[in-house]
Parts: C-alpha cells; structure tokens; sequence
C-alpha cells in the first residue's frame, strides 16, 4: 500500500475510532432501555424502579423497561450491567448494597469504582423492623426479650447476603446479641409474601414495600431505622428512640451505565434521572413511602461516585468485623 493511501486510511480509522461513541451519542437513545434491578419484583428497589421508569423513559423519548436480574445479593445484576454493550441501554439501579459488596464477596465479577460510569444518585429509603402479624410482642422491649427466649425457633428474612434486609438484620442481632436463623429470599417480594402468609417470623424491609402494608395492619412493627420518625408513620418510634442508640440504617441507591459509555450518553441518562426525580408524581409517591430525593447536585456523577467511595470506606470495617462472607 503507498504511504500515501496509508496515511488517509490511517486518517479514517482515527475518525472511525472517534465517530462511533460520538454516533451512538448522537442517535441516543435508538431503542427501549432496560433498566435492571437486582431483586425480585414486588420489593422496594423494584418499587422505586418502576416510579422512576416511565418518567425517565418520557425524558429520554423511549421506553424505560425494568428487567428483574435477582441472585446473590445483587451481585448477578451488577456483574451483568459491566459487562453490557456500553451504548447506554441497559443500566443498573441498585441501592448500598453495590458499597458492602468489595467486603462481604471474596470474589467479585465487578469493581463498584471501576467497572461502571456513574449516573447518579437516586432515592433515600429508611427500613422498618417487622414481625408477622400473630408475632406475641407488643413492643420492641417484649420482642427482644421474646426473641432472646426463643432464639432457636425464630425465622429472620432477608433478600440474600449483600442485601440491604441482611445487613439490618445482622445489625440487629448483634445489638441484641442473639444470633437467629437467616431465611434468604431473591428479594424481599418474596420475603413479605411469606411474612404475610406467616411462614417467617421477622424481616427489616425498606418502607417503600413497607409502609402501604403497616398502615393497614398487615404486619407488625417495632420500630423505624431513621433517625427521627417518620412523617408517613408518626405513631411508630425509632429503633434508637427505644434504646438501640445509634441504630440508623438509610437505604441510598445509585444508577449506573457499563465503564466506558460515552460522556454524551451518561450525560442525557443523568438528566432523565433527575428529571424523574423531580417529576411531582414521583415527589408525592416517594414522599408517601418515605423516601427522600437527594439534591440535584446528588443526581450527578460526581454526586454518586464520592457517596460510594464514602459508603465501602463504611461498611467495609463494619462488615469485616462481624466477620461475614457472603462467599
Ligand atoms: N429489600 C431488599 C434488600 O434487602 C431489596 C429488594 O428486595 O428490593 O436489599
């Protein structure tokens, strides 16, 4: 080949190589996105996905579909949105449980800071300690006692080692210092049903599930894990309030595209994002459950990478402490 037809060949795998993403940017988006969610469908991040979808979907001018992805405590989810195509249609939501992975998994298919571009922050959730409906204590005080009485009959849920129902349950035995029997669901959808049906005993879930089921007596609970009450369940004290100083658990969570989407697609995924969140159905609905939306400056990339680099510096010695591997 003469080195001149080298040099414009040359020239146009340079344009080729810096047209593609700046192509895919432009037609973005050209399809549905699928907006993946690592639990099963009924609970509280599946809830807050399908707030957020259509919004974000009208935002974008394209569908928003949810894809539940469950297993592992979410881990299966964010492996399979690293490793998607980096065209920006298909993304993750998932909540701190993307922070207590690095240290409750050995072996993990994803770096939470390496493996994704980040789009934002989405909602505050607080939890709720629950019993089935028939459970015999009154109170937090009658439940610890009850639970300390009864340790080896009594069934705790959660939505698998990673989640965010495992770390509040694990939290709350070893305040208590009782170590009960774990019942791991694929997400606490699943869990609740069988709370509700009285196949477990307890479960600390997110009040975007919780809440509606509360307030019409479908299942007891002790308390809330906020640190003051909420307006949505004035009547219920906090954990802290009843003695378990300092017992604060608030479910954050984050969107994320694959590591190297472009800029200009991270760009309009983050603008939809905030779009969503500040669209006055899903503020009344979020504001129902409970749910805070973090500031707009929080609904950034920036916003979201520092809030995760903070949580695995967290949890990570709170986790290793307890001496808890997932694998
Ligand atoms: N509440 C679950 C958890 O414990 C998440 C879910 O099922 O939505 O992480």
């Amino acid at each position: 080949m003469t080195s001149s037809l080298k040099l414009v060949v040359g020239a146009l795998a340079v344009v080729g190589a810096f047209s593609v993403p700046h192509a895919q940017a432009q037609n973005f988006p050209s399809k549905p996105i699928a907006l993946v969610v690592p639990f099963a469908a009924g609970g509280p991040t599946d809830v807050v996905a399908r707030m957020i979808s259509a919004p974000m979907g009208k935002a974008l001018g394209t569908t928003v579909v949810v894809e539940n992805t469950v297993g592992a405590g979410g881990t299966i989810a964010s492996t399979r949105v690293a490793k998607a195509p980096t065209d920006g249609h298909t993304i993750l939501i998932h909540h701190m449980g993307m922070a207590t992975a690095p240290a409750l998994y050995r072996k993990l298919s994803f770096d939470p800071l390496g493996s994704y571009e980040y789009i934002g922050q989405a909602l505050d959730v607080p939890m709720t300690m629950l019993a089935r409906k028939d459970f015999p204590s009154a109170n937090l005080s009658d439940l610890i006692n009850h639970v300390k009485a009864n340790k080896d009959k009594i069934t705790l849920a959660n939505a698998g080692l990673g989640a965010v129902s495992h770390l509040c349950g694990m939290l709350f035995m070893s305040t208590i210092g009782v170590d009960l029997t774990t019942v791991p669901y694929k997400g606490t959808g699943p869990a609740m049903t069988d709370l509700l049906g009285g196949q477990v005993d307890l479960l600390c879930d997110q009040t975007t599930q919780t809440v509606p089921l509360i307030r019409d007596g479908r299942v007891k609970v002790y308390g809330v894990t906020s640190a003051r009450r909420l307006s949505a369940l004035p009547n219920v004290p906090t954990l802290d309030e009843q003695g378990l100083k300092g017992f604060e658990v608030k479910v954050w969570h984050g969107v994320y595209a694959p590591k190297g989407t472009p800029r200009e697609i991270t760009e309009k995924l983050t603008l939809a994002l905030r779009e969503a969140l500040t669209d006055p159905v899903v503020v009344q609905k979020m504001g129902e459950l409970s749910s805070d939306i973090p500031s707009p400056d929080k609904i950034s990339p920036e916003g979201l990478r520092t809030h995760l680099e903070a949580e695995i510096a967290k949890w990570g010695p709170v986790i290793r402490k307890a001496g808890v591997y997932a694998d």
